[in-house]
C-alpha cells in the first residue's frame, strides 16, 4: 500500500528584545546560573508581571510578515503544569485569543517545487528555565535565567508531505526572521525549536490518521531524520496489523530514534484559565499600520526581484539571499559594479567554496563590497583572466583592506592579449615538442590541451583565453 505522511510544525522562537516578557530582567543567553532573575521571572507570590511593549511589536511584525489576521484584542492565559523548570508552576500563553491567526506561507522547496503552509495561530508565551543534570550523582539543579524569555510559537496547520517540504518551510521561516532582525534564530542554541506533529494515512485518503508528537528538535538535520524514521516507524506498525497511538515522543539523534515518553496531554489538562494578573492587550489600528509600513524586504521579496529585475535563476536567488549578510553584500556589490551575474558567479561558486573550506559563516564575511566591485569590473572588462581572478578573489576573500587595482598592479597580473607574444610562446611549445605534434597530426586530438596548458604556463597563466585557443589551433593546423 502506499502512504501518505502528513506534518503540522510547531515552531517556538524566542524574540531577541533585551529585557524579558513580563520584567527588566537580561535575556542574554548563558550566564552564571540564576543571574538573569528576579521576583517576577522566578515566580515569587505577590509579583505582578508587566508586558514588555517591544515583544508586542516583534510579535506583530512575525503575524504581518506571516499574512496573518491580527487580533487587534487578544488575550493571555495561564497554562497550569508543574516541572521544576518552572517556579510558579505555570506559563504565562495566550489560548483563547492569540494575537494572530489565518496566515500563509509561501516557499519553494529545495527540489523547486512550490508550496503553500497555511499558520493555524501565533501567540505569545513565556519560556521556561532549564534544568542542568548533575553528572554526580541523580540530582538537577534548576537554572531559571530562561525563566520569562520571550516567545511566538507558530502553529501551522497540517499542510507539510515530507521531510523536505518541513524544511523548507522552516527554512523560510528562519530567513523571515532574521531579515525581520526579531530573533537571532540560532537552533543550536534553542532560539528556534520545533515540535513535530506526525501522522500518515494511505495514499488518497482524506481521513487523518492518529498523530504523535515530537518536542524541541533543534537542526534541521535532526528534524529531517525524526520526520523520515517516525513516518517509517507508522507506517511499519500499521501495515503489521497494529495501531498508533496518541503520545509525546523523545527524538534521540544520536541513537537516530524516537522513544514514547507519555501519552499526548489535552488543551484540558493544563486547566487554562484566563491570566488575572494582565489586562487584555488592545492594538492600535494607527500603531499596526505603521508598523506593517516599517517591514523590510523579506528574503522572498528580495527572491523575486533578484530573479525578475538581474535575471537570476530561482536556484541561485535563493541561495543569495538565505542569510541577510550575503544579500547585502550581494546588493551593495552590484550597486557600485551594476554587473548582477557576474557578482551572482564569484558569490556563489568561489566564496561559497571558500566560506565552506574555511568554515566562515555569513556573519562572519569580512569582504569590502568596494574591492568586490572592482574585482567584478576587472574580470569582466578582460583586465585579469579567469584563472588570475581565482587567486585574486582568494585575496579578497581573505583581508578587507585587500587593494585590487594595486595588486593587480604590483604583480603584474594583467590579462596578455598581445597576439604577438601569445603567438610567439605557442610556436616555442610546438617546437619544443614535436612527438606531440605528430600525434596531433595522426589524429590524437586530446592532445591539443596540453598545448593549450603549455602555452598559458609559459605566459604565466595570465593570458587571454579565447585568444590562446585561436592561436594555437591555427599554428598547429597550418605547421607541416
Ligand atoms: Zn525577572
Amino acid at each position: 500500500m502506499k502512504w501518505e505522511t502528513i506534518i503540522g510544525l510547531e515552531v517556538h522562537v524566542e524574540l531577541a528584545t533585551k529585557s524579558k516578557i513580563f520584567c527588566g530582567c537580561s535575556t542574554e543567553f548563558g550566564g552564571a546560573p540564576n543571574t538573569h532573575c528576579c521576583p517576577v521571572c522566578s515566580g515569587m507570590p505577590g509579583t505582578l508581571p508587566v508586558l514588555n511593549k517591544k515583544v508586542l511589536e516583534y510579535a506583530l511584525m512575525a503575524g504581518i510578515a506571516l499574512g496573518c489576521r491580527i487580533n487587534r484584542y487578544n488575550k493571555f492565559d495561564r497554562k497550569n503544569y508543574f516541572y521544576p523548570d518552572l517556579p510558579k508552576a505555570y506559563q504565562i500563553s495566550q489560548l483563547y485569543l492569540p494575537f494572530a491567526v489565518d496566515g500563509r506561507v509561501e516557499y519553494t522547496t529545495r527540489s523547486g517545487e512550490k508550496k503553500v503552509v497555511r499558520i493555524r495561530e501565533i501567540h505569545m508565551e513565556e519560556d521556561a528555565g532549564k534544568l542542568i543534570h548533575s553528572s554526580y550523582g541523580d540530582y538537577s539543579y534548576p537554572d531559571f535565567n530562561r525563566c520569562g524569555v520571550p516567545l511566538i510559537e507558530i502553529v501551522s496547520e497540517p499542510d507539510m508531505r515530507s521531510a523536505e517540504e518541513a524544511v523548507g518551510y522552516l527554512m523560510w521561516l528562519k530567513s523571515t526572521f532574521e531579515y525581520l532582525g526579531i530573533s537571532d534564530v540560532k537552533m543550536e542554541q534553542g532560539s528556534m525549536r520545533a515540535d513535530i506533529n506526525l501522522s500518515v494515512r494511505p495514499a488518497g485518503s482524506d481521513k487523518l490518521g492518529v498523530r504523535t508528537e515530537m518536542k524541541n528538535l533543534n537542526s534541521f538535520k535532526s528534524i529531517k531524520r525524526a520526520i523520515i524514521d517516525e513516518s517509517q516507524r507508522q507506517i511499519e506498525l500499521l501495515e503489521a496489523g497494529g495501531t498508533v497511538i496518541q503520545e509525546t515522543r523523545k527524538w534521540d539523534d544520536n541513537k537516530g530514534k524516537s522513544f514514547s515518553m507519555r501519552t499526548k496531554e489535552n488543551a484540558q489538562d493544563y486547566r487554562y484559565f484566563p491570566e488575572p494578573d494582565i489586562p487584555p492587550v488592545l492594538i492600535d489600528d494607527e500603531w499596526l499600520k505603521s508598523l506593517a509600513r516599517s517591514l523590510p524586504e523579506l528574503a522572498h521579496e528580495k527572491r523575486e526581484r533578484y530573479i525578475r529585475d538581474y535575471g537570476l535563476t530561482e536556484y541561485d536567488a535563493a541561495l543569495l539571499t538565505e542569510k541577510k549578510q550575503l544579500a547585502e553584500l550581494f546588493e551593495r556589490t552590484v550597486a557600485l559594479c551594476n554587473d548582477p551575474k557576474e557578482t551572482a558567479i564569484w558569490m556563489l561558486g568561489d566564496m561559497m567554496y571558500l566560506m565552506n573550506r574555511d568554515s566562515v559563516a555569513a556573519e562572519e564575511l569580512n569582504i569590502d563590497p568596494y574591492q568586490f566591485a572592482d574585482f567584478v569590473k576587472a574580470v569582466r572588462n578582460g583586465i585579469i583572466n579567469r584563472t588570475v581572478a581565482k587567486s585574486v578573489f582568494e585575496k579578497i576573500f581573505a583581508s578587507h583592506d585587500f587593494n585590487v587595482e594595486k595588486y593587480i598592479e604590483d604583480n603584474n597580473l594583467k590579462q596578455i592579449d598581445d597576439a604577438g607574444r601569445i603567438r610567439e610562446a605557442a610556436l616555442q611549445v610546438i617546437t619544443e615538442n614535436p612527438k606531440t605534434v605528430e600525434q596531433y597530426k595522426s589524429g590524437k586530438t586530446k592532445v591539443f590541451a596540453f598545448f593549450i596548458g603549455q602555452t598559458m604556463k609559459k605566459l604565466h597563466g595570465k593570458a587571454n583565453p579565447a585568444l590562446v585557443n585561436e592561436i594555437v589551433t591555427e599554428l598547429l593546423n597550418n605547421s607541416d
